[in-house]
């Protein structure tokens, strides 16, 4: 297999790379050159192991998210963290979850580097909230079920649940809902939405640790959603998705299938009405 032509990965540089939701088969090629030869790797919590452990070896590995429940590094001291790394002359590897312009911050750091005069590469990621619904059999669109995606945070820089969003209008034009870090403030979320019209028996579900070996996914609905992520104890990290397209899921569970689970041809149930044009 011919590979195609990748950027030199040049000391002084600093990658701002996604690593995906988790399976690091979900690694961009270019996220894998950096890997391979990145001098120092510096990671949040969110990157899975088995990625971590394609950097090349003599690569300096240094974690920067939060653990144990202890506070994360402020932000201003990762930023200073990676200036200082490439103007050591390293070639650095910033390694975010996901992607690292989607609630990553990663827009942050950058423009750090910027300000610094540090040459920097954004290399995208697969967010969870499309990768991680999609090892769960959830697509982020679906021609019968929506035309629209929204992805929400559950919670804002102060840690509530954001309140510069217009609940109303999401409730009224979002027909799926993708919410990232949405566990703690679960209950508050679905009172807003219902109080907003959505219907208490729509379909919700909630994917924890996505594309990762400890991947659970609950399907139920909005009413039930606290209760029940509750009684299952779904951990974080973990997506939630408000909307029809959970339906899919009874017809899409494609890991499921390969642990020998039946898929529904028809999950939408539109039997002969389904044609496409
Ligand atoms: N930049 C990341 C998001 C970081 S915010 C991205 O693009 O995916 C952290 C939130 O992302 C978590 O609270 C959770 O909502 C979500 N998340 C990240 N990885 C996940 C995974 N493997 N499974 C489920 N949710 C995940």
């Amino acid at each position: 297999m011919q590979l195609p032509a990748l950027p030199d990965f040049e000391p002084g540089w600093v990658w701002l790379a996604g690593a995906g939701p988790g399976d690091p088969g979900l690694l961009t090629l270019l996220a894998l050159k950096a890997l391979a030869e990145a001098d120092a790797v510096v990671y949040d919590a969110l990157v899975d192991e088995r990625t971590l452990a394609l950097a090349r070896a003599g690569a300096v590995l240094e974690f920067a998210g939060k653990r144990g429940g202890k506070p994360s590094p402020r932000q201003p001291n990762i930023s200073r963290r990676l200036v200082r790394l490439a103007r050591e002359g390293k070639r650095v590897l910033r390694l975010k979850g996901g992607d690292p312009f989607v609630f990553g911050r990663g827009g942050e750091e950058a423009l750090a580097l910027v300000a610094a005069g540090v040459p920097f590469r954004v290399v995208p990621g697969v967010t969870a909230g499309i990768g991680g619904l999609a090892y769960a059999g959830i697509p982020a669109t679906h021609r019968d079920v929506n035309e629209a995606v929204t992805f929400v945070t559950g919670h804002n820089v102060t840690g509530a649940v954001p309140d510069g969003l217009d609940w109303p209008a999401l409730a009224r034009g979002a027909p799926v809902l993708v919410f990232y870090m949405a566990l703690k403030h679960l209950a508050e979320i679905r009172d807003r939405l219902i109080s907003a019209g959505r219907p208490a028996d729509e379909p919700a579900a909630v994917v924890s640790h996505a594309a990762t070996d400890r991947q659970r996914t609950l399907v139920t609905t909005l009413g039930r959603l606290v209760e029940e992520t509750e009684a299952a104890k779904m951990a974080p990290p973990a997506i939630v998705v408000v909307g029809p397209a959970v339906r899919l899921a009874a017809g899409l569970d494609w890991l499921g299938a390969i642990a020998g689970r039946r898929l529904d041809p028809d999950p939408l149930k539109l039997g002969a009405r389904r044609e496409t044009g």
